[in-house]
């Protein structure tokens, strides 16, 4: 009891030791205030004119310093969220545990968040592991930049004076390519295990070392993600899957001992015999598309990465004598329905995953009016990119998205020659009797063929 009530009257002394922040002019970082946008320019003046604090931080410093475009960008201030409202007309305030602000400025949506207080035991709640589960306290800059997560996140910038604040040397860290956790690794992890995968993603998408102290742990403390809500690793899954650099995220999480039974989805890619190569080709597209700035959907990735699953059963039930066409919309559904729940996949995205899987025996149907109106469907798009994916990993002949490409963007002389030209059938299936059919017929054609496809 004695020696409790003396831990904590030592503790809680030895926390305010006031750390002078570096401030290191431009001549030693090299960022000018015209490389941030515009938006998030006028929100830091906008604050500045008005007395408050204001600061650009976070991911956006960091990756300017590197040489990487910025994502999004957020600001920091001594404003509290009502003022900030109050001088942003097109503003709202979000998120009841702690709010934030949402500032638009033209295309732009700048986050600006209150300085916020670090998460210690005085002021945190936390569950039996140690998660912390509320930190709304506002507080000092200085506080602020303690709670971040590493040093290199923790860099304010001030576009007026072209100056970075850094409390925790996040500057020479990123001279010397290291991402360092600020505070004990082992209690930052215990707050919030989602740092070890941040840690995994920053490192491997900025090409930054993980200190060893901060690398360590994360093997013992994996086990740790088990507590964390679905709906929040599945959004950390889709930062990582999105990073651009999915390939060697992945790869890294393996070698730190992430990956197995912790996230289902890592699950799902890494531990798939029969789809891997698919699964590995489409983290690769995915991962060139992010990079050349192309769009990229949750569902896409998501359909390739199930579609083996799909495959797997959908054959099951053919051999079981199912017809294929149900056959196959009832193996979309079981997939969906184990792996949905479990990955916190949203109902919204498991319909686009449905949309791009059920476009696949259609390309099967090169007839009649059939490839018409295949072509004009809003998810032809998708449905051909999936379908190539495919090819390219060897489950189909390259020969059918080549052909479904000349389609789509042929004259209509030339699309009835590629029509002649085209397998009128495909190749039968193993155990249903097929209907006959004549070159021409189209009844039935929007009805996917089914059997080939698998
Ligand atoms: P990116 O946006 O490129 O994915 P980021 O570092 O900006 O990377 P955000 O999620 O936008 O990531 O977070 C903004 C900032 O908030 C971070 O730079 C960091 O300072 C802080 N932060 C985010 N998540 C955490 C966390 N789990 N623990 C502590 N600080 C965090
Ligand atoms: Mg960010």
């Amino acid at each position: 009891m004695i020696r409790k009530l003396l831990r904590k009257v030592f503790t809680r002394a030895a926390t305010p030791v006031r750390v002078e922040p570096a401030l290191i002019p431009v001549a030693r970082h090299g960022i000018r205030r015209e490389q941030l946008s515009p938006a998030a320019r006028k929100v830091c003046t906008t604050l500045q004119e008005k007395g408050h604090k204001a600061y650009v931080v976070g991911g956006a410093v960091r990756d300017l310093l590197i040489g990487h475009p910025p994502k999004d960008y957020d600001v920091a201030t001594s404003a509290t969220p009502e003022e900030v409202r109050a001088l942003f007309r097109r503003s709202r305030i979000i998120g009841r545990r702690f709010k934030i602000v949402h500032v638009m400025s033209g295309p732009e949506t700048i986050e600006v968040s209150t300085f916020r207080a670090s998460q210690d035991a005085t002021n945190a709640n936390t569950d039996e592991h140690g998660r912390v589960l509320r930190d709304n306290v506002y507080g000092s800059q200085e506080e602020d930049a303690s709670r971040r997560d590493f040093t290199v996140n923790a860099l304010y910038y001030d576009p007026t004076t072209e100056t970075i604040v850094d409390y925790h040397h996040g500057v020479a860290d990123v001279q010397q390519k290291t991402l360092r956790m600020i505070g004990d690794p082992r209690t930052r992890y215990r707050e919030d295990p989602v740092r070890m995968l941040r840690a995994v993603r920053l490192a491997a998408k900025l090409g930054l070392e993980i200190d060893p102290a901060a690398r360590h742990p994360i093997r013992d403390m994996a086990v740790l993600l088990e507590n964390v809500p679905a709906a929040r690793l599945f959004d950390e899954m889709l930062k990582l899957l999105f990073s651009g650099y999915a390939v060697r995220c992945l790869q890294q999480l393996r070698e730190e001992g992430l990956h197995h039974g912790l996230l289902p989805m890592l699950d799902v890619i890494l531990e798939q015999p029969m789809g891997e190569r698919f699964v590995w080709l489409s983290l690769e597209n995915t991962d060139e598309r992010v990079r050349q700035d192309k769009s990229v959907s949750p569902g896409f990735l998501f359909a390739t990465l199930l579609w083996h699953e799909v495959l797997a059963a959908w054959e099951r039930k053919k051999e079981r004598g199912e017809h294929s066409q149900p056959a196959l919309f009832e193996a979309m559904d079981e997939v969906l329905d184990t792996q949905a729940g479990k990955l916190a996949i949203t109902r919204r995205i498991a319909g686009d995953i449905k949309d791009i899987w059920a476009l696949q025996p259609r390309f099967d149907k090169r007839v009649g009016k059939t490839p018409y109106r295949l072509i004009e469907q809003p998810r032809f798009r998708a449905g051909w990119d999936f379908l190539r994916l495919r090819a390219q990993a060897g489950e189909i002949p390259m020969e059918i998205p080549d052909w479904w490409d000349r389609f789509a963007h042929a004259g209509h002389d030339e699309r009835e020659t590629l029509l002649r030209q085209a397998p009128v059938e495909a190749p039968p299936a193993k155990k249903r009797r097929r209907r006959k059919r004549k070159p021409n017929e189209t009844g039935a054609a929007d009805e996917p063929a089914g059997d080939e496809a698998a």
